[in-house]
Formats: structure tokens, sequence, C-alpha cells
């Protein structure tokens, strides 16, 4: 079954991912990234970037931990 554009009806075997601001309601943003058609740019999907989520998830921890270890050294 072919995956259709449902602007322009082109079918979808490539999207064109393009960097987007995702905010909350509390005012607290995450870096997401919209799927868009090669054809006609209508935005197909909009998520979570992935890749962003896991650096920001790695240095989150890794800040976590620092506090952790300053502790327990005074
Ligand atoms: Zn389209």
């Amino acid at each position: 079954m072919l995956a259709l554009c449902p602007k322009c009806g082109a079918s979808v075997t490539q999207v064109q991912m393009s960097e987007v601001e995702a905010k909350s309601a509390q005012g607290k943003s995450l870096r997401g990234v919209a799927y868009s058609c090669m054809r006609c740019s209508a935005v197909i999907s909009v998520g979570i970037d992935p890749m962003a989520l896991k650096g920001d998830m790695v240095r989150e921890v890794m800040e976590e931990f620092k506090k952790l270890q300053d502790g327990k050294t005074k």
C-alpha cells in the first residue's frame, strides 16, 4: 500500500526533515523535527528529534552525576 501525501497526492517514498521548536504550555521547549512532502512541502508529521533528545538526556544525566560527586567530596 502506497503512502500518499494528503495535500498533493504524491507517493511518499522520502520525506524532507526540518528542525522545529516544540513548545509546551509550561514554556519548556524541545528540539523537534518536521517531516514534509518532497514535492509540495506539506508537513506530514512532527516529532521530537531523537538525536537531540539523546544528547540532551546524556548531558542532563552527567550534570546530575557531577552534582552527586560534588556532594560526596564536601
Ligand atoms: Zn505533497
